[in-house]
């Protein structure tokens, strides 16, 4: 998910769809955006795409004020419907409050067996609901020891924006996993996921909101608390495989150049005789220009990209997805004939993408064809706020790189070491998480969250 929030600017709706606009990578399923005009919030969301959603203009007059969080919405917890669409908000005892949640809480479901047997009614099945209701529920009189109270009890991985009548709370957790950044355009403060929101508004970027940090906005400016138990970061690495967007600048880094060194490392670890090199755009287009570079080859669009199609993986049905590829990529013929052919790409899922691209690529008329990926296998599923599927449907948990190669009908397959892939990261202390790669998580799940996909 994205999430994007500005406190203290007259177009603060406008501004935030702007923003969402830029995230939109990060969600594509549905969205939302909640304005305060000092005295009362508005909200409006739907299912959709941001250009969608917010399509007239009339919508922004129901979205007054000077402060607007929003949120771009695909799918870990909770089902793709309606009455899941973000921010959420709600009236409560101490006025109205909307939370916009970017992660996925691993010890959600015993928190809320806990607070349904004390009389909560959910209205959601999300995890973020969780977070509003040990909000309302708290002893604590402030919003930020309410909060704070709040976030010492959930475990897991989020980025949160809060909008209350007259403040802005943005919230990190503790490992960070997720990026959110802070900037300003001219007086008013802007949140953001990724600072490719902030560039298209033409705000500075200030800093990153660090792991386990709480900032408070509202008129008399910015304060920042680091009120719960520190512990090992563990931004997510997965974010600059393929997450976030290229121009974005996150965990100290901007992700294009990371990405281009993942190709450049797999070049020198996976050499191989061949003309040119391709990407499967647009997810792998850095790392296959850092790995014609380092291999001293060509880099030609051997694919082109219809760019009105989504990301494929997002879509929820298989069925779908298994058109998807046909519908978003068509080889050029005329590039691909008769060449030995490196098709560089971010990562395997399912297999299902690899498999559809090698076949497209030879019926194209490559001699051969030479799958590289920019990632080590994905063997192992996400609970951290990203969707990669069971552990069974993981082609790389089950099957060895010699069966994957078999069955996507590669000339020869080579994915970027462990190794390779933070040394390309390389800020050499920063402890990555990478699990769905090594399978260590850095949070363990509570017995009764026991991930059941696990086996
Ligand atoms: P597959 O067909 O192997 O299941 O999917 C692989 C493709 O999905 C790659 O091209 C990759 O860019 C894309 N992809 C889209 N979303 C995700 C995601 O959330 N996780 C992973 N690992 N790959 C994704
Ligand atoms: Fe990111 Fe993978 Fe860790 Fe999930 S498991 S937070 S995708 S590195
Ligand atoms: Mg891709």
């Amino acid at each position: 998910c994205g999430i994007f929030g500005i406190f203290g600017h007259p177009e603060a709706a406008n501004l935030t769809y702007l923003g969402l606009y830029a995230l939109q990578h990060r969600g594509q399923e549905s969205c939302g955006i909640v304005s305060s005009d000092g005295r009362s919030l508005s909200a409006h969301k739907s299912m959709g795409l941001v250009a969608d959603v917010f399509g007239n203009q009339e919508i922004f007059r129901s979205l007054p004020g000077p402060a607007a969080i929003g949120h771009v919405r695909y799918s870990t917890t909770g089902d793709s419907v309606y009455k899941n669409v973000q921010p959420i908000m709600v009236d409560y005892s101490r006025g109205s409050i909307a939370v916009a949640h970017n992660g996925n809480l691993v010890n959600a479901q015993i928190i809320k067996d806990e607070l349904e047997a004390w009389g909560s009614i959910f209205q959601t099945t999300m995890d973020t609901e969780i977070i509003i209701h040990l909000l309302a529920t708290s002893k604590q009189n402030s919003l930020e020891d309410r909060i704070v109270d709040a976030l010492s009890r959930v475990k897991g991985a989020y980025c949160l924006l809060f909008l209350t009548e007259t403040r802005m709370v943005a919230a990190r957790d503790p490992h960070g996993f997720r990026p959110l950044c802070l900037g300003k355009l001219g007086d008013s403060w802007v949140v953001a996921s990724e600072s490719c929101a902030l560039d298209l508004i033409e705000a500075e970027f200030i800093r990153e909101i660090e792991p386990g940090e709480i900032v408070v906005i509202d008129k008399n400016g910015l304060t920042s608390l680091s009120p719960l138990k520190k512990v090992e970061p563990a931004p997510c690495i997965f974010e600059f495989v393929y997450f976030a967007r290229p121009d974005s600048y996150i965990f100290g880094q901007n992700v294009y150049e990371v990405r281009k060194e993942f190709g450049r490392q797999l070049a020198r670890e996976h050499h191989v005789e061949a003309d040119i090199v391709i990407p499967v755009p647009d997810s792998g287009v850095p790392a296959a220009l850092g790995y014609a570079q380092e291999a001293g080859l060509p880099f030609e669009l051997g694919l082109i990209r219809n760019h009105y199609v989504g990301r494929t993986f997002i879509e929820p049905q298989q069925s779908i997805r298994h058109f998807g590829v046909k519908i978003k990529l068509n080889p050029v013929r005329d590039i691909l004939k008769d060449k030995r052919v490196v098709v560089i790409d971010d990562s395997i899922v399912r297999g299902t993408t690899s498999r559809k691209i090698v076949k497209m690529v030879r019926n194209a008329g490559a001699k051969e064809v030479h799958v590289r990926i920019s990632s080590p296998p994905t063997s192992y599923p996400c609970y951290y706020g990203i969707d990669t599927p069971t552990r069974k449907e993981l082609i790389s948990s089950s099957h060895t790189i010699e069966e994957i190669r078999k069955y996507i009908t590669a000339d020869s397959l080579g994915y970027l070491s462990e190794e390779g892939l933070l040394q390309s990261v390389g800020t050499g202390s920063t402890p990555y998480c990478k699990a769905c790669f090594s399978g260590s998580y850095p949070i363990k799940f509570p017995k009764l969250a026991a991930a059941p996909q696990l086996d």
